[in-house]
């Protein structure tokens, strides 16, 4: 029998999810176990990481210590894999690049409503936070993106069954609209009338059909922003997409190219955008985007 793939897993800021996500695969993770050693994981009391032919890294650069492990962890792999949304785009996370350092750790310790008498702490012992959030490509070399938050457990078996055949994770290009099968007839067609009379959450609509695309039915989906490849699973919970793959390799400000597809496609766009922008729009992809850079810049 050849030699199993060795691999080894990392956790940087994010939730736990992708690894989470991995076990998902159930009683598949024992196909996926036939050829690969797992050698170290956050769960796996490892004490000193060794070279392997993988290293999966999750999450996002944030802190002094986020970047230490991650510099490790490239030292130790041959091919190392971006393993979900956290860690490709630098994920939910992310959305702190929106404000000044001292004005996330004020908030964070003194000023939330809950907090009495809180002071900012200082101690060689807690990891210093980094003025950005980074996604780990903008910190060292990376071989392969497995997207997602959390990704789906066959896109990370896909992912790991092609590098262990020498190959990279595949890399989707197109759109999330072109693997959603609802009915979109008025939004391909360009048009000065409003599609609909208002924009609605899922919950203010007293019936969504499920074969009909969800923006011409007034709520606002991310599909044409974001990457396909997660089987467009949330539309098929009658629940429109938030962009959790991340923006497509030609347009990575997720945004600005969600405003641009809208009000190319109907006018009722800007409508759909105006109550948050950003929450809406670069929710899973902020420390990609050039925004928090140019607006900070301003405030110098
Ligand atoms: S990508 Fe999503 S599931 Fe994975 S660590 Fe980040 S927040 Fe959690
Ligand atoms: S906007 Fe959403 S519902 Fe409409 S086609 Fe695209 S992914 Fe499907
Ligand atoms: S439909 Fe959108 S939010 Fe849901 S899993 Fe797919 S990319 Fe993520």
């Amino acid at each position: 029998m050849p030699d199993k793939v060795t691999v080894a897993t990392t956790w940087l800021q994010g939730c736990s999810g992708c690894h989470i996500a991995l076990f998902d695969l159930d009683e598949e993770l024992l196909d996926v176990l036939e050829i690969i050693d797992l050698k170290a994981a956050p769960v796996m009391d490892v004490k000193q990481l060794p070279d392997v032919d993988i290293g999966l890294v999750e999450g996002c650069v944030a802190n002094d210590d986020n970047e230490e492990v991650l510099k490790h962890m490239r030292e130790k792999s041959k091919k190392l894999v971006a393993l979900g949304t956290c860690a490709c785009f630098g994920g939910i996370c992310g959305l702190r690049n929106l404000y000044h350092l001292h004005d996330v750790l004020e908030r964070g310790y003194v000023t939330t409503e809950s907090t009495v008498d809180g002071h900012i702490p200082q101690s060689a012992d807690i990891p210093k936070l980094k003025e950005y959030v980074r996604p780990i490509d903008q910190v060292v070399k990376v071989d392969g993106y497995i997207p997602g938050c959390p990704p789906l457990p066959e896109l990370i078996k896909e992912g790991l069954l092609a590098l262990t055949r020498g190959e990279l994770p595949e890399i989707k290009t197109r759109n999330l609209c072109e693997e959603c099968t609802r009915k979109k007839s008025k939004m391909l067609t360009a048009t000065r009338d409003y599609l609909t009379a208002a924009v609605c959450s899922p919950n203010e609509l007293e019936e969504i059909d499920p074969h009909v695309c969800f923006l011409e039915q007034g709520v606002l989906c991310m599909g044409p922003a974001t990457r396909e490849g997660c089987d467009a699973r949330c539309l098929h919970g009658n629940m429109p997409c938030r962009g959790c793959m991340g923006p497509t390799p030609d347009a990575q400000e997720q945004g600005a190219k969600m405003i641009n597809a809208l009000s190319s496609i109907l006018p009722a766009g800007a409508l759909m955008f105006q109550e948050d922008v950003v929450g809406v729009g670069y929710r899973y992809s902020m420390p990609v985007s050039i925004f928090p850079h140019l607006s900070n810049k301003k405030k110098e």
